[in-house]
């Protein structure tokens, strides 16, 4: 396919970066080798808007991937970072941030009692699953296709987000010992789950899910999926772990179990935490929590785990948070998921806008998606045309039809006519491609 605008600083840095970095990129999804073309390197951002190395400014829908949900440099996050900074970067120390970030945490999740912080969503699932592992002294891990739970060897079998975006059914790598634990069941089949307790009786330590999915494309728990879960593993003694890295602080002020109210064992938090920075953790049951290391014997350390930048920043952050803040994401998404879902109609394009709270993702079938067997039956190249006449009229979407869209507090009204602009020569694109 060819593209009718260049980007010729990005290519030069590109060009550079794919000498020194494997595919130019330091995670796969940012290259776009599901959509092609060369990726934006972006220089700076403020509230909706990126700018790129090229001088071109996108509103972005991307938002870090989901961090961002106030948008760029917001000044107090900004601020609260700099006096950070001005104390110092790391002291390998206890810090009052890291108590004070913990605090807001269990303030605002009532299941969570205690709270690790770690620096990444997948050293939190992996540090979780560890724990489940060795509270209940139990081997196999449920989990289920199509959900992501970062590149932890033990659950990158049938994962989402970028093993979705370049259908990769698993990774070399991963040795058959390490997956051979791993129990994967299709996404919302309650059935397929009492059938894998029955097969494996008093062996399974925990099942992990996304709380609601948004890295096959947004596929929501069907109503009782989730209690179902959770009734399961205390029937059979197993640990019920909610991995809310994505959804966490940003689907609701206490995140997807703010939605749903399914009490988990543990959680799993990351992105919006941060502030932009490496900060995430895993909590839950004091019980449980008690058996991590000093207190208990599950060893489990981090070097720069509660960074004082960091924890600057998500604290920051989530102070900002309150309900006018999502009450105002809600409204961006819910004007947003009406203007793409219009402009789609009105060319003929068969699509379904999903959405859980005010996360959202557009799949190119009319077809219901319940899981990841669904999701793979869009018209993906539907999307790559859509992609890129969005992204040629300055509007940045993820570089994959598997990912959801994120909106923040920034996203005014100036950013939607930006969008609502872009949106129905994309959907002439999207009617117009063919596979
Ligand atoms: N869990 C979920 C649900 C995620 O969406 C992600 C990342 O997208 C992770 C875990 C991994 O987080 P990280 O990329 O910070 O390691």
């Amino acid at each position: 396919m060819a593209y009718s605008y260049e980007a010729p600083v990005s290519q030069s840095l590109f060009d550079r970066a794919s000498v020194v970095t494997p595919g130019g990129v330091n995670s796969p999804v940012r290259a776009f080798r599901a959509v092609g073309g060369t990726p934006r390197f972006m220089v700076s951002g403020t509230g909706p808007y990126l700018t790129d190395a090229d001088g071109r400014e996108y509103v972005d829908l991307v938002c870090s991937w989901g961090p961002m949900i106030l948008g760029h440099s917001h000044p107090e996050v900004i601020a609260a970072v700099q006096e950070a900074v001005s104390r110092g970067t790391s002291f390998g120390t206890p810090g009052e941030g890291e108590v004070a970030l913990a605090e807001e945490i269990v303030a605002r999740i009532e299941p969570v009692e205690q709270v690790r912080l770690v620096s990444s969503g997948t050293e939190a699932t992996m540090s979780a699953i560890r724990l489940a592992r060795g509270f209940t002294g139990r081997a196999k891990v449920v989990k289920f296709a199509g959900c992501y739970h970062g590149h932890v060897d033990a659950l990158l079998a049938a994962a989402g987000s970028g093993l979705a975006t370049f259908g990769l059914p698993d990774t070399p790598g991963v040795t058959g010992a390490t997956a051979g634990d791993t129990v994967v069941l299709p996404y919302n089949d309650l059935d397929a789950v009492r059938a894998a307790f029955a097969a494996h009786p008093g062996e399974i330590a925990c099942v992990i899910t996304e709380a609601s999915p948004g890295n096959m494309g947004v596929v929501p728990p069907a109503e009782g999926f989730n209690a179902g879960l959770k009734e399961l593993c205390a029937a059979d003694g197993a640990l019920y772990i909610s991995d809310e890295v994505m959804t966490g602080f940003r689907t609701s002020k206490a995140g997807w179990y703010g939605v749903d109210g399914v009490r988990p064992d543990l959680m799993t938090f990351g992105k919006v935490m941060g502030g932009g920075f490496p900060a995430a953790a895993f909590g839950g049951r004091g019980d449980v929590m008690a058996h991590l290391a000093p207190a208990g014997p599950v060893y489990q350390a981090g070097t720069l785990s509660g960074n004082p930048v960091a924890t600057a920043a998500g604290l920051a952050q989530l102070r900002l948070l309150d309900d006018a803040a999502y009450a105002k994401i809600d409204a961006v998404s819910a004007e947003l998921r009406s203007l793409v879902g219009d402009a789609l109609t009105k060319e003929g394009v068969a699509h379904t806008v999903s959405a859980a709270s005010n996360m959202f993702s557009v799949f190119f079938t009319d077809r219901p998606v319940r899981n990841y067997d669904d999701a793979k039956k869009q018209d993906v190249f539907r999307f790559t045309a859509f992609f890129h006449s969005m992204l040629e009229q300055g509007v940045y979407l993820p570089p994959s039809a598997f990912e959801s869209w994120f909106v923040s507090t920034a996203h005014d009204e100036r950013a939607i006519e930006r969008i609502a602009a872009a949106l129905p020569a994309a959907a002439r694109a999207a009617s117009e491609a063919t596979a």
